[in-house]
């Protein structure tokens, strides 16, 4: 009789972990998923994918009126109707979430729609009370929106709630400027909400190379978008209209209708037992592992946000596939993290891959950098004064392109490509002879000065 009830009991079925217990089960392991939520996790059932949708639903605002310079006439009482997008991307998180399902249970993967909690290194209690035993266990809970603590903050939202909102906000105030409060505040200026976006430094995008952030930050204002810098929360009170009043540090309260977190998100791991089998936390309280996904307690191992390495959806799937084929598939791997490319589904969208310019002087002395500063040809025409910015740079000795990092529509598709030539090392003379793709926004690219 088999020693434990399991070879692998996986927490967590998200993006990590459901690659993770789907190759384990395909390479022949006894395995079990608990997901206390909903199979898909963050970026199926409330992150990159119903986000994605709100992104391509906001864009018609645009497209819309761009419409009429290209001859279309299109009424100016045109309406949108948010319930409509709503129930159709909630429908399609179903669809996905469906489609996860099966392939785990088609795959021999058991799953618990249960919360579990780590009692030992190989020890595990279900919500329900069952207590179950495997040889190894993976942690791929995730992360969690994280929330300052300031008076009111109950009254505010976060990611997690933003797909079920009633209706769109009149006016609404976005905390945090990074990924999640960039994105929303493009999703909603279009969807016709005043937004206002306030952060505690005046850097927007942290990360990401200055122009290029400095560019949506231009192109934001220009749109619209009313921008609060060096501004810590003070507190929000609710009034008896349900209205919101904020009050921030170094400028005026501002009253509005909906309040929404975007601070940044913090490791899954509050009482999930981790301590009862010796396993390290950082003092975020991620789980800290090696290379190869193990932490302090051998038998444990985790992936994915929860380790806060790189936050994003194609990352966790790597460590998950990587701890499979390794520990059950005899072939071991580890993650490459250089070159991962991200992007920012903003409007208009902002892409990157490598080294930004800052990063590239510090670490390599004398760097080159070609620019394309370009009004997209769709642009011009509808007489939309919206400028991309593409910036290449390059090892000043080698000429290999270090880093690359773009703005402007379509940004990440073009970049997903043009990131493969930055993983392989290519330099800027083999982007120079490649011919011209005309005419697109792309062929930018190979004609850099
Ligand atoms: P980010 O880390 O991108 O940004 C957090 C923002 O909140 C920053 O502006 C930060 O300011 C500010 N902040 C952090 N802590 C506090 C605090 N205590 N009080 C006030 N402000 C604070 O986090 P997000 O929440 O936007 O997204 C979380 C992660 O999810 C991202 O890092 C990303 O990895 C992933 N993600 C990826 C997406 C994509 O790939 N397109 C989309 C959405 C999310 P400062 O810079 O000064 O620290």
């Amino acid at each position: 009789m088999a020693k434990y009830d399991y070879d692998l009991f996986v927490i967590g079925a998200g993006s990590g972990g459901t690659r993770a217990a789907r190759v384990s089960a395909a390479h022949g392991a006894r395995v079990a998923v608990a997901e206390e939520y909903r199979v898909g996790g963050t970026c199926v059932i409330r992150g990159c994918v119903p986000k994605k949708l709100l992104v391509y639903g906001a864009h018609f605002a645009e497209d819309l009126k761009d419409a009429r310079r290209f001859g279309w006439k299109v009424p100016d009482a045109c309406e949108f109707d948010w319930k409509c997008l709503q129930e159709n991307v909630l429908a399609e998180v179903d669809r996905i979430n469906a489609a996860y399902t099966s392939t785990l249970e088609s795959h021999g993967v058991e799953i618990i729609p249960e919360r579990a909690v780590v009692t030992g290194p190989h020890s595990l209690k279900l919500a329900g009370g069952r207590e179950v035993t495997a040889e190894r266990i993976l942690i791929a809970v995730g992360a969690r929106p994280h929330v300052p603590s300031c008076p009111g903050h109950e009254h505010g939202i976060t990611s997690n709630d933003v797909f079920h909102l009633d209706a769109i906000p009149k006016r609404i105030l976005i905390a945090g400027a990074g990924y999640i409060a960039n994105e929303f505040a493009g999703i909603f200026n279009e969807f016709g909400s005043k937004v206002t976006l306030i952060n505690r430094t005046d850097v927007i995008l942290r990360g990401y190379d200055e122009s290029i952030r400095d560019r949506l930050l231009q192109i934001s204002m220009m749109k619209g978008l009313d921008f609060r810098f060096h501004a810590d929360f003070e507190g929000i009170t609710k009034g008896k209209d349900g209205c919101l009043t904020v009050k921030m540090s170094n400028h005026e309260p501002i009253t509005v209708d909906c309040v929404m977190f975007a601070t940044g998100r913090v490791p899954n791991t509050d009482g999930l037992g981790l301590d009862t089998a010796g396993v390290d936390l950082d003092d975020k309280g991620a789980v800290v592992v090696d290379a190869d996904n193990q932490s302090s307690c051998k038998s444990i191992y985790a992936v994915g946000d929860v380790t806060n390495r790189v936050q994003l959806t194609p990352v966790a799937i790597r460590e998950g596939q990587a701890f499979a084929d390794s520990v059950y598939g005899n072939k071991p791997t580890r993650v490459d993290y250089t070159n991962i490319p991200s992007a920012v589904f903003s409007h208009p969208p902002m892409a990157g891959v490598g080294l930004t310019e800052a990063e590239a002087k510090q670490k390599l002395g004398t760097v080159k950098v070609y620019l394309s500063d370009f009004r997209a040809m769709k642009n011009v025409l509808a007489n939309r004064n919206e400028r991309c910015l593409y910036k290449m740079v390059c090892e000043a000795e080698t000429d290999v392109v270090v880093g690359l990092h773009m703005i402007g529509p379509d940004a990440p598709e073009i970049l997903q490509a043009a990131a493969i030539a930055v993983k392989a090392g290519l330099t800027k003379q083999d982007f120079d002879d490649t011919v011209a793709l005309h005419p697109s926004m792309a062929e930018e690219l190979v004609l850099l000065r």
